[in-house]
């Protein structure tokens, strides 16, 4: 059976969301979930399009309803997949990706050992640290948290199928599309 879910996950600013956009934009025909999250939205962010913004009562509501393929908290907040978009993608026999943290991405592995878990590595924890900042997206302490976080996220990353380093975005991006051909065409 051809392998269809694939998971993206890597430190909070290694370039996950950079990586993407670029092999996405080669590569349209790909479906990328949607996930929920209780975070707010960083300027720019549209409720459902980077996200659907939920509040922690409608978050848990989610969840007392079993909607979630699977969640975690990062740093903070609620994440989630709602299995029903991912469910119909499958269904319709579309690739789907997924960019959800590392205890998201090990829960649908669980459920779904067929998933491919792709983890995106960065050059160094400087370069991780400086690409964090240089987003100038969060407060000092969110950063803290985040680069915290991101040490379990390295140690998580030996149960993943295969790692990407992000050095130079276009080689990240070509390993990537690589990775996923790969799967392809041996499934
Ligand atoms: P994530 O989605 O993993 O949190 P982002 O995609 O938002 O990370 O990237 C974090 C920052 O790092 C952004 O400012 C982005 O432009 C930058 N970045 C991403 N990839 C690279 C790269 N290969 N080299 C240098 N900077 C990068
Ligand atoms: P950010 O707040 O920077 O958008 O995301 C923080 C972290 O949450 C990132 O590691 C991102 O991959 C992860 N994340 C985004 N959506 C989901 C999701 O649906 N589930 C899980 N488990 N993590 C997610």
């Amino acid at each position: 059976m051809n392998k269809k879910l694939y998971v993206i996950s890597g430190s909070s600013g290694v370039g996950k969301g950079t990586v993407l956009k670029g092999f996405l934009k080669k590569n349209p025909e790909f479906m990328l979930s949607i996930s929920c999250t209780t975070r707010k939205p960083r300027p720019g962010e549209v409720d459902g399009v980077n996200y659907f913004f939920l509040s922690k009562d409608e978050f848990q509501n989610c969840i007392d309803n079993d909607k979630f393929l699977e969640w975690a908290e990062f740093a903070g907040n609620f994440y989630g997949t709602k299995k029903k978009y991912i469910n119909q993608c499958l269904e319709q026999g579309k690739d789907i990706i997924l960019e959800i943290d590392t205890q998201g991405a090990l829960q649908v592995k669980k459920r779904m050992p067929e998933a491919v878990l792709i983890f995106i590595c960065p050059p160094s924890y400087e370069a991780l640290e400086n690409r964090l900042r240089g987003r100038h997206t969060e407060d000092e302490e969110t950063i803290q948290k985040r680069l915290e976080q991101a040490k379990i996220e390295l140690e998580r990353a030996e149960r993943f199928d295969y790692k990407i380093l992000n050095d130079d975005l276009e080689k990240a991006i070509c390993a990537l599309e690589n990775v996923i051909n790969k799967e392809r065409n041996n499934a």
